[in-house]
């Protein structure tokens, strides 16, 4: 199956922790890394007294299932040293299943898409950039969706 991951930091060399989250991505069992956005840099959400983030949307082609893609998410979560305090706290990894195929999934583990990836430009232009024909069940395509949001607080970094 076609997955989506989102992929934020903002501590340390964010940079780099993205960069080598998606080699890590490439690592989970029966998984190939099919496409890679820019990194782009974003200004924080939610709690603003903390450092920019940087971001960016891998494309994946699995074999696990959409529980077993989360278990290898938090995994690479953890072997970057996440701390969890506060929610929307600075963190040295956030990873995020944002689609799986056109699978809608709503359970205590896992909501799939995403809840909030249709208004967050930091998810939908890295996601235009590797899939602007994509369709958001219920959204609809991608590119159009983020032509719609005010990207000002996000820049694209140069690669
Ligand atoms: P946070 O990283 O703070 O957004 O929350 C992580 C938790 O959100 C995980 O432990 C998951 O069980 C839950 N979760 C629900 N839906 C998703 C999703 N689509 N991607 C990643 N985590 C999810």
């Amino acid at each position: 199956m076609r997955a989506y991951i989102g992929l934020g930091a903002n501590l340390g060399d964010a940079g780099a922790t993205v960069t080598a989250a998606m080699a890590a991505l490439a690592g989970l069992p029966g998984t190939t890394l099919a496409a890679c956005s820019a990194l782009y840099r974003s200004a924080p959400v939610g709690y603003l007294d903390q450092p920019d983030f940087v971001n960016a949307v891998a494309a994946i082609d699995t074999e696990l299932a959409p529980h077993e893609v989360l278990d290898g998410l938090l995994a690479i979560e953890h072997e970057f040293g996440r701390q969890r305090s506060f929610r929307n706290a600075p963190r040295t990894l956030d990873l995020d299943l944002l689609l799986y195929g056109q699978v809608e999934i709503h359970d205590d583990r896992l909501t799939v898409p995403h809840p909030r990836m249709h208004e967050r430009a930091f998810v939908l232009v890295p996601l235009a950039e590797i899939a602007p024909g994509l369709a958001l069940p219920g959204r609809g395509l991608v590119a159009a969706l983020a032509a719609r949001l005010a990207a000002d607080d996000l820049a694209r970094l140069p690669q």
